[in-house]
């Protein structure tokens, strides 16, 4: 689609929707099997892992005082694919039937589209319509590719700032949105709120439904995921912070820590356009690792950092979860792991065999270094890949080994813009760049302080770019010459009135490991 037309579609339908009074999208009467009293299509509507040949579509019905008598019904709900902006050349048309067990959340995993294609899709159900969606296809698995343009992003709590990053990628010409993680945020911290979570902490289904429900409300959030299709990724936020597979801070009976688990991804499933559910057998068990090919322009992987991954290394006994570590054996246990063995297995063999032009690894946190100089040794941030070094050492072991160019690794949840080298010996010169990085500041989540990022950027000669001051996203373009990255910011906390600006640009250069500053 051209930009022209983009904007002309934007104007009209997603944004000028998402933004206008939710009474106002309901149409008259198509049919009368219901007749609602208030949108049940109040939390939008989204589209994500796009293929060559399918998209997935999702919208969650919602249920007023006056529409009670709905909520415990099995409900009918209508899908339709359209070729155009306008809605008058329909290509598909599918009925869903949804239910109490899934929250009446409704995943339509629609196939036979063409690739490299614009869809708009809409949900009704009895006499309300949801908003108008904006979707696109993948290209064909092996098409020439011109360039594949992605909004990397992550970290947003609602309490920290105003979703004002999420209007702008709405307005971007993009691929699609890739989101790494903490969508939402279980945990307050009253310091730095511009607007408050309801509810209190998460714990049971009940609440994490609540506490979507109050993110997906937000029309600027709304905006984006009408806007583009979206390929998406968790953090710890998602359960609670800083877990690691079935461990939380407060050592909390595994058992226990499963079962919110389980809540939690089967909350997050009902509200995203993703593929699986949780298990069947096991529900605290949901798959979210994909790969996702880009004609002959790129392979991207997202992995999961999260459910499968060891315990941060010498954990405070009382406090756990991420702390700055120091003489810590337990880093240099080769046994610990980030991905958990199936899912790095599966991450080796599969990056290994990649032939297309560039490698683009996304991965929750940060993979290069932050460690800072302490008279009694270097001290490390356990949470992120700094806390795995011998599991970051096999990852890029797995990019010497395969002899494989141009992988490039994004991530977010350090609230913090970076640009990085990596190599198998992080900030040691005398060891080859194997590949590059690009880390996301947050949507809204604070960032740390001017003198600790101050003390890590001096303290790490591989760090090129760290700044995590700003809020905001980053666009990343690929080309067949190079991969660039644009930092796109606002001040914190991110407000209404404030505008974006490109904080720094780079440019990873085709067959050339190292970010390169604009
Ligand atoms: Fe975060
Ligand atoms: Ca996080």
């Amino acid at each position: 689609m051209k930009r022209r037309d983009f904007n002309r579609y934007l104007q009209r339908s997603a944004v000028a929707l998402a933004l206008s009074p939710w009474l106002t999208a309901i149409a008259t009467p198509a049919s009368t099997d219901r007749a609602w009293r208030t949108h049940p299509f109040a939390l939008g509507v989204a589209s994500g892992r796009p293929r060559a040949d399918s998209v997935l579509l999702w919208t969650r019905l919602l249920f007023s005082e006056d529409d009670l008598t709905a909520s415990t019904e099995a409900l009918r709900v209508h899908l339709e694919v359209f070729a155009d902006a306008a809605l008058q050349h329909r290509v598909q048309t599918t009925q869903l039937v949804t239910d109490a067990t899934r929250g009446h959340s409704v995943h339509a995993h629609v196939q036979h589209l063409q690739p490299s294609t614009d869809y708009w899709y809409r949900f009704r159900q009895g006499d309300a319509f949801s908003a108008v969606g904006h979707t696109r296809t993948a290209p064909a698995l092996n098409a020439e590719v011109a360039h594949l343009r992605i909004a990397l992003a992550s970290c947003q709590h609602y309490e920290q700032g105003l979703f004002v990053a999420h209007q702008d990628i709405a307005q971007q010409p993009l691929d699609f949105v890739l989101f790494m993680g903490d969508y939402i945020y279980e945990s307050s911290n009253p310091q730095y709120a511009v607007r408050l979570h309801s509810g209190e902490e998460p714990k049971t289904l009940a609440q994490y439904r609540q506490r979507y429900e109050q993110y997906k409300r937000d029309p600027m959030l709304q905006a984006a995921h009408a806007a583009h299709p979206w390929v998406l990724m968790w953090d710890d936020h998602e359960v609670v912070n800083d877990y690691a597979n079935d461990q939380d801070r407060k050592y909390t009976d595994p058992q226990q820590m499963l079962k919110r688990r389980a809540a939690a991804y089967q909350a997050y499933f009902e509200h995203q356009p993703v593929l699986l559910g949780p298990d069947t057998n096991n529900p605290a068990n949901m798959r979210l690792y994909d790969q996702l090919s880009w004609g002959k322009l790129a392979d991207v992987w997202t992995l999961d950092c999260r459910q499968y991954r060891s315990a941060q290394a010498c954990r405070d006994p009382v406090r756990g979860g991420g702390r700055m570590v120091v003489q810590c054996e337990a880093l240099s246990d080769p046994t610990r792991s980030m991905l958990g063995q199936a899912q790095e297995r599966w991450l080796t063999d599969s990056l290994s065999h990649s032939k297309r032009q560039w490698k683009l690894v996304a991965q929750a946190t940060q993979i290069s270094a932050t460690s800072v100089p302490t008279p009694v040794g270097r001290s490390y941030w356990n949470d992120a890949w700094d806390g795995y070094p011998q599991a970051r050492k096999r990852l890029l072991q797995t990019v010497v080994d395969a002899q494989l160019q141009n992988v490039v690794t994004l991530g977010g949840d350090v609230h913090c813009n970076v640009a990085a080298n990596l190599r198998l010996e992080p900030n040691n010169p005398q060891s080859p760049i194997v590949a590059s990085e690009f880390v996301t500041t947050s949507i809204t989540s604070r960032g740390l302080g001017d003198k600790p990022a101050a003390v890590i950027r001096e303290s790490n000669a591989d760090l090129l770019h760290y700044r995590p001051d700003e809020r905001g996203y980053s666009l990343i373009t690929v080309t067949p010459d190079a991969v660039r990255c644009d930092f796109r910011t606002t001040p914190f906390p991110a407000g209404s009135e404030a505008g974006f600006k490109t904080q720094a640009s780079y440019v990873v250069k085709r067959d050339q490991a190292g970010p390169q500053l604009l």
